[in-house]
């Protein structure tokens, strides 16, 4: 039972909060203020290669669009999934911006458009992991998520097949290794775990609108237990975790309960510190609320503030 552990902090996209998103320097210094796993979100190349990268786009955290210009399909967007993985290493990798006015996302961070930043393979970030791991004596795990596998499937492409390859090849493959694979597709997650054979730690992601929000009590057990049968823990949004009551107090919903009722551990999405949301009012206060309800892990921005706000030393 994850239950028992101490607190997971996961760095969000690596420290996010202070460098662009998925770069190794954003990596390295969520490595460096202590986090226990740092994320990977993967998509693939046109040459089939998993690069770490959160969107089947390019174009809100690249220059693609001034190197490429002619690559956009109709839509007007540019697809990795368009693109070798030589071209990819040829693009420089910024913090967010919107796609259409071209602003920062979270104006309070890294300036866009600045840095000599890169798009990792998935390969390369795990050998960066594990090199630290060895010249630091620490384990830092690696938490992965595969992006939109229904999307690679209609490209012709099998996002689950290549990740796990690269996984295993590199030593993850038991519930016993320092990797968590996410996935937002339940699908998907019960063919890797009953089909590919995956015994690694597995992730339920879970969007605001998934059933967790039905009002049916008995309906989200059943959901979690089917959950069960496949997935390690699950990944909701943080604000389907809490309510206020009618006294205005911040409470949780019965879908923590459930979820350690049926062996699945939670880690919720995402912890930021410059985008506090519903119901909470601050910072401070979602992390309270997650200590207090004996959640078992959480992805952060800006892990060194929620290791020390969670009360966490840095895990050896
Ligand atoms: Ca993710």
């Amino acid at each position: 039972m994850a239950a028992k552990e101490p607190f997971v902090v996961i760095a969000h996209r690596g420290a996010s909060g202070y460098l662009p998103e998925h770069t190794l320097e954003a990596k390295a210094l969520a490595y460096g203020m202590g986090a226990d796993y740092l994320e990977q979100d993967v998509v693939l190349t046109r040459d089939n290669v998993p690069v770490v990268l959160h969107d089947i786009h390019l174009d809100t955290i690249s220059d693609v669009a001034t190197k490429f210009p002619e690559r956009a399909r109709d839509n007007g967007r540019y697809y990795a999934i368009d693109f070798d993985l030589a071209e990819i290493r040829q693009l420089t990798a910024s913090e967010r911006f919107h796609q259409k006015t071209g602003k920062p996302v979270y104006p309070g961070r890294f300036p866009i458009r600045t840095g000599a930043f890169h798009i990792p393979t998935l390969a390369e970030e795990i050998e960066f992991i594990q090199g630290l791991n060895k010249s630091t004596g620490r384990t830092v795990g690696i938490y992965p998520e595969l992006k939109q596998p229904a999307f690679h499937h209609n490209e012709g492409k099998d996002i689950s097949t290549a990740v796990l390859k690269v996984l295993a090849d590199h030593g993850y493959r038991s519930k016993a290794d320092a990797c968590y694979l996410q996935c937002f597709d339940a699908k998907e997650n019960r063919r890797i775990r009953e089909e590919l054979g995956c015994q690694l730690k597995m992730v339920q992601l879970l969007n605001k609108e998934d059933w967790l929000t039905a009002a049916d009590s008995a309906a989200r057990e059943r959901q979690l237990q089917k959950l069960a049968e496949f997935a390690d823990a699950i990944g909701p949004n943080l604000s389907v975790l809490f309510k206020r009551n009618d006294a205005g107090q911040i409470v949780p919903t019965d879908v923590t309960e459930l979820a350690h009722r049926h062996g699945l551990a939670l880690h919720p999405w995402t912890l930021r510190a410059d985008d506090v949301v519903q119901p909470f009012e601050s910072f401070e206060q979602m992390h309270d609320a997650v200590l207090t309800a004996g959640i078992d892990g959480a992805f952060s921005d800006f892990p060194d503030q929620t290791l020390r706000l969670m009360g966490r030393a840095i895990r050896e």
